[in-house]
This record gives structure tokens, sequence and C-alpha cells, in this order.
């Protein structure tokens, strides 16, 4: 049975190079956790996170229970999970089974994680979160002073193995005068820790953006979400790197995702007819259409409606009318001979033409990230080299 009306790839040699690009900014040294939140930003856990260890990745970086275990279910067996949000009280037994770390960032973590280490008598790694300025989450340096307390009494128990907080805001230069502060107070609480003579294994502040920019923000490890996957950060880390090589283009960034579908109906349309729901869109001449299986319940942004366009024979086929919940159709006046199962590019390339998550950014309100992180869990993907 066929059950699903799109597919995703993965390119592989996409991601190599990626990684390259990353180490040759970072250096040989620093620990590169890959962050897979949010389904691998979309590219999907589960096809992602071998992929990657085949690059060479033993370190993934996620926000929840649910996903450090999507993660556990195909990785090595010596790759690291690390756990950057919500860890509920009643997973915390789970984790230390399987030697997931995870972040606390308040002494009400510390604890808990203490009692249930010392209930099952295992050692919960732990990465210890500091407020810096992003007020989001990261312990006070009073609960920080707390927490170093208990972790030099409870060794056999507690594993200091990070120190670490979150910029908010590192895309932007703007922002610059913010990231200093963050990390000056990143350095106090580490001058804390050698005060009090219980240093982390693992320091780690820098995301995408500031290990691209901010060289200094470079400690043991970093963790990389939006650039591993070919996506700068910002403008601004795109035209900080072409400044460091003195270039006005650079393609050294190669998308790895792909989004493709079949047409499923092709059709004509007399001058005058209204294509879809309502009145979105009157056909101004005799017109040519396909109908695609796919809709706003598949991933395919509503926001698209009279506006996308998807590729078909290599040429841009303009989305007419709105996006319905499981189809939506597009012009193909200009393109001669196209059949029912044409190959249909949503995302990615075909022929010399390209689809970018980025041209959905510019006609509405999508981030990147969060169009990435909105495909379907359910849409199969596949790795192509
Ligand atoms: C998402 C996230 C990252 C990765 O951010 P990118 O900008 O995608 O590299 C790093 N650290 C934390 C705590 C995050 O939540």
């Amino acid at each position: 049975m066929v059950r699903h009306s799109s597919r995703i790839e993965l390119k592989q040699s996409a991601y190599k190079n990626n990684i390259n690009f990353i180490r040759k900014k970072i250096g040989p040294e620093p620990i590169l956790s890959s962050v897979v939140k949010a389904n691998a930003y979309g590219h999907g856990i589960e096809t992602f996170v071998p992929m990657a260890e085949r690059c060479g990745i033993r370190h993934f970086s996620v926000a929840s229970s649910f996903e450090a275990e999507e993660v556990l279910k195909v990785c090595r067996p010596d790759s690291t999970i690390m756990i950057m949000g919500i860890l509920y009280e009643e997973d915390i037994a789970w984790a230390l089974e399987h030697k997931i770390e995870f972040y606390v960032y308040n002494y009400e973590g510390v604890k808990k994680a203490l009692e249930v280490a010392k209930q099952e008598s295992k050692i919960a790694r732990l990465h210890v979160e500091v407020e810096t300025g992003a007020n989001r989450t990261g312990m006070t340096e009073a609960e920080f002073k707390k927490t170093l307390t208990l972790l030099k009494r409870h060794q056999g128990y507690l594993s200091f193995k990070g120190l670490c907080t979150h910029f908010g805001g590192a895309e932007s230069l703007s922002n610059q005068f913010k990231i200093d502060a963050q990390h000056k107070r990143y350095k106090a609480f580490l001058k804390e820790c050698k005060t009090k003579k219980i240093m982390p294994k693992i320091r780690h502040i820098a995301c995408s953006a500031a290990a691209l920019m901010m060289k200094d923000t470079v400690y043991d490890m970093v963790r990389i979400g939006v650039v591993q996957y070919g996506f700068w950060p910002s403008p601004d880390t795109y035209y900080h790197h072409l400044s460091s090589i003195n270039k006005t283009s650079d393609a050294s960034l190669k998308r790895i995702i792909s989004w493709k579908t079949n047409v499923m109906d092709v059709r004509r349309v007399p001058q005058g007819d209204f294509i879809g729901y309502g009145t979105a869109y009157q056909a101004t001449q005799p017109m040519k259409i396909a109908v695609l299986p796919l809709g706003y319940s598949n991933g395919y942004p509503r926001a698209l409606s009279n506006r996308g366009q998807v590729l078909i024979s290599g040429k841009k086929a303009p989305i007419v009318g709105l996006i319905n919940m499981n189809l939506f159709m597009v012009d193909i006046t200009h393109i001669p001979d196209v059949s029912i199962g044409d190959e249909v590019v949503l995302i990615g390339r075909q022929k010399n033409n390209v689809i970018n998550v980025s041209s959905f950014t510019n006609t509405t309100q999508l981030l990147n990230n969060e169009m990435l992180s909105r495909l379907p869990a359910a849409i199969p993907r596949k790795v192509v080299r």
C-alpha cells in the first residue's frame, strides 16, 4: 500500500560537506554535538542520526526524553545523547539507565537527579545550565553555589559533565553587546568552579551562529543545529563569513533536504472559471493545471496559497488558488508534456531550478526553522548519495 503522498530525501554528500565546513571553522578538537531537536529540524531523527554517524558525529542534543528515545532507537552504542530541555521526574530513572545526559537548570532539578540516582544506584550525568542574561532556563549564582556543593559531596551519584549556557540571539550582530555580557557572566561561573575546585568535564556555550562568528565562544563542545542542515542562521552570519574570506558570494553550505511528490492529475480550465475553493483564483485565459496530492495537513503551508511555486520538468509552476487540506493546484500552462505521475519538487533542485525553504520565508512570515520543524514525522525519509 502507498501510504504517503510525498517523500523527503536527505543528501549525505551535502551533509558531509557541511560538517567539513563547520570543522574548518571550529578546528579539530571541540566535540561537535548535532542538535536534532524537533525531529532533526524536520529532517527526521530516524534517518538523519545514522547518516550523521556515518559522517563521524557521535554526540546528539535533543529537547525532551521523547526525542532522546527516538535517537536511542537508531544510534550507535558509542554515541552520546544529551537532553537540553524538559526531563520529567518519572523519566529520570530511564535516562540514568541509558546513560543519557541531561541539563539541570535549577537547584530543584539537581536534588531530584540525586534522589533518583541514589534510588537506582546509578550515576546522573549532569550539564549545569547557568543564567547569563537570556532569562530562559539556567540557574542563578546562589543556586549554582549550592549545586557545586552537592556535586562535590555526591560524586558517586552526580557526574559534573558540563557547564553550559545559551545565547539569546547570537545570529544578529546588533546583539553582540548582549552576547558579550552573557559570555562574561559565564566565565564568572567557571571561576566559581575553580574556586570550589570542582570542574565540569565539558564547557559548551556556542550554537551555530556563535560557532561561526565568535571563535572565543568555542570551548570543549559546540551545539550545532541549523548550520549542519545547510542553512545560514541569518544574513549577518553569511555576510560575516563573506568578509572573512574576502568574497562576494559563497556556496560552502549545501542544503541536505529535498521534498518531492508526483502529479496526481492534469486538467484544462476554461477562461473565466475559478480554481478550487471560493474565488481565490480565476483563470484569466484558458489554462492547464496540475493537481498535487498534498495540502496543509501534510505540512505544506496554507500561507503559500496563490503565492508559492513548485518545480515540474525543471520549470517553476505557480500555485493557483488555496492550499486545501490534502490537495493543491499549480499552473502548468507554460510547461509542455506534463503527465500524471511526473515528479514534482516542493523543496530542492530539479534540473536548473531550485525551490529554497527561504523562498517560503520571503512570501510568508514562516521562519526556516519553523517551516522545517513542521514537516510531518509521517512523511517517509531516505538518504541519497
Ligand atoms: C536549538 C539549540 C541549539 C542549536 O541552535 P542553532 O542556532 O540551530 O545552532 C543550541 N543550544 C540550545 C540550548 C538550543 O536549544
